[in-house]
C-alpha cells in the first residue's frame, strides 16, 4: 500500500463544490480535510435560490447544514487558508496558520471573486438591489423599474436577457460607446423594448436604504429600483497555477482544463465549482464536487490495488 502519514484527500475550500467531494470522500470512509478561509461568493445574499428543495434558503445556513452533513462521516473541517501548495510525492499544502498538511489528491474548490464596477456606492448595495445574475435574483425583483449597467459590448446580452423579468429595462452604457454596439445588438434591444441611455453612471440614488435611482455623469438621474451590474470574475486559481495545472481561457477568466470528472492535467489534483468554470451555480459547484469525490475514491482504491499486487 501506498506509504502516507497525511490524509488521502485534502480539499481546498468548503462551499457547494467542496462539502460535497468531502460529503462523498467522507462517505466512502476516505481520511479527508476540508480547509477553508470562510468567504464564500454569495455571501452578500440573503437568499440562494434555485437550489432544488434548498430555493430560498440563506447561504450561510445552507454552509452550516453541509459542514454537519461532513463531519458526521469523519470529515475534518479546518477554518484557515492554504497559501502555498507543492508535489513532493504527495501533494503538500502550507496553511496560513504555519502547519503544512499532506494529501495523496487535492481538491481545489476555491471559488472565484467578484470584481465590481468602481461606480461610488455599488458594492454595498450588491446582492440585494444590485445584482449579477437574473438566475439568482431575477424573480425577486420582477417586474421592477431595472437597470442594467454596461461594463462591456456583452451587457447587451444580459439586458436583453432581463426583460424576460421586466419590461421596463434601461441599458446604461457607462464606459462602452454607443459605436460599440452592433446592428444586431440595436435590433435586438428596439424588439426587447430596452431603452438604451448613454453616458457615464456616476453614481447610485437611495432612499431609506432602498435604490431609487441611477445618476449620470451630467446630473440626469433614472427611477431605477434595481441595477444589474456584470463584476469581472477573478478566479482563484493561484494554487493550480503554482501545481502546473494547464489553463484555459475565457472571457471571464482562466480556469483549469479538466476531463469530465473534475482532474486537472496534474494527475491528482481536481477542480470543482466556480474554480473550475465560471457558470457554475450553486447546484452545478455540489455537482462537480460530487462527481470528484466519487472519482478520487475510485482512482485511490485502484492504485491501492494495483501497489498490494505488484
Ligand atoms: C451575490 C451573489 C448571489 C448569488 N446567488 C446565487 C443563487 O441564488 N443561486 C445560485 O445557484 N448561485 C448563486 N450565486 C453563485 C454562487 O455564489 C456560486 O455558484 C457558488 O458559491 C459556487 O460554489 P463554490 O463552492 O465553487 O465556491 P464558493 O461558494 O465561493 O466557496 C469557495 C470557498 O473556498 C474558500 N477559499 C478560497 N481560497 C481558499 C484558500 N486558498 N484556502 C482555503 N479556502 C479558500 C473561500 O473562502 C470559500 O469559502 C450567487 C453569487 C453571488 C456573487
Amino acid at each position: 500500500m501506498t506509504e502516507n502519514n497525511g490524509y488521502e484527500v485534502v480539499v481546498v475550500g468548503a462551499g457547494a463544490a467542496g462539502l460535497s467531494a468531502a460529503l462523498v470522500l467522507g462517505r466512502s470512509r476516505r481520511r479527508t480535510l476540508v480547509v477553508d478561509a470562510g468567504e464564500p461568493r454569495n455571501a452578500p445574499s440573503a437568499h440562494m435560490q434555485g437550489y432544488l428543495s434548498r430555493d430560498g434558503m440563506s447561504p450561510a445556513e445552507f454552509l452550516a447544514v453541509g459542514r454537519e452533513e461532513v463531519a458526521r462521516y469523519g470529515v475534518e473541517l479546518l477554518r484557515d487558508r492554504v497559501v502555498d501548495v507543492a508535489r513532493e510525492g504527495d501533494f503538500a499544502a502550507v496553511l496560513a496558520s504555519g502547519r503544512t498538511v499532506r494529501a495523496r489528491h487535492l481538491v481545489i474548490a476555491t471559488g472565484l471573486t467578484d470584481e465590481l464596477p468602481p461606480v461610488p456606492g455599488l458594492a454595498e448595495r450588491f446582492g440585494r438591489d444590485v445584482v449579477h445574475c437574473p438566475y439568482c435574483h431575477g424573480w425577486e425583483v420582477r417586474d421592477l423599474p431595472t437597470g442594467v449597467l454596461a461594463t462591456s459590448p456583452l451587457s447587451v446580452h444580459q439586458a436583453l436577457m432581463v426583460t424576460q423579468w421586466s419590461k421596463d429595462v434601461r441599458l446604461f452604457l457607462h464606459e462602452v460607446g454607443e459605436a460599440e454596439l452592433t446592428d444586431q445588438d440595436l435590433r435586438r434591444l428596439a424588439a426587447a423594448g430596452v431603452t438604451v441611455v448613454p453616458g457615464e453612471v456616476a453614481g447610485l440614488v437611495t432612499a431609506d436604504d432602498r435604490l431609487t435611482g441611477v445618476r449620470l455623469a451630467d446630473g440626469t438621474v433614472h427611477e431605477r429600483e434595481v441595477l444589474y451590474a456584470a463584476p469581472r470574475a477573478v478566479p482563484h486559481n493561484d494554487l493550480l497555477i503554482r501545481l502546473g495545472a494547464e489553463l484555459r481561457e475565457t472571457p471571464f477568466g482562466s480556469y483549469p482544463v479538466i476531463d469530465e470528472r473534475g482532474l486537472t492535467t496534474v494527475p491528482g489534483l481536481w477542480a470543482a465549482g466556480n474554480a473550475s468554470g465560471f457558470a457554475e451555480q450553486v447546484i452545478n459547484a455540489a455537482s462537480r464536487g460530487y462527481r470528484a469525490g466519487a472519482a478520487i475514491n475510485g482512482e485511490l482504491l485502484m492504485a491501492d490495488l494495483d501497489d498490494s499486487a505488484s
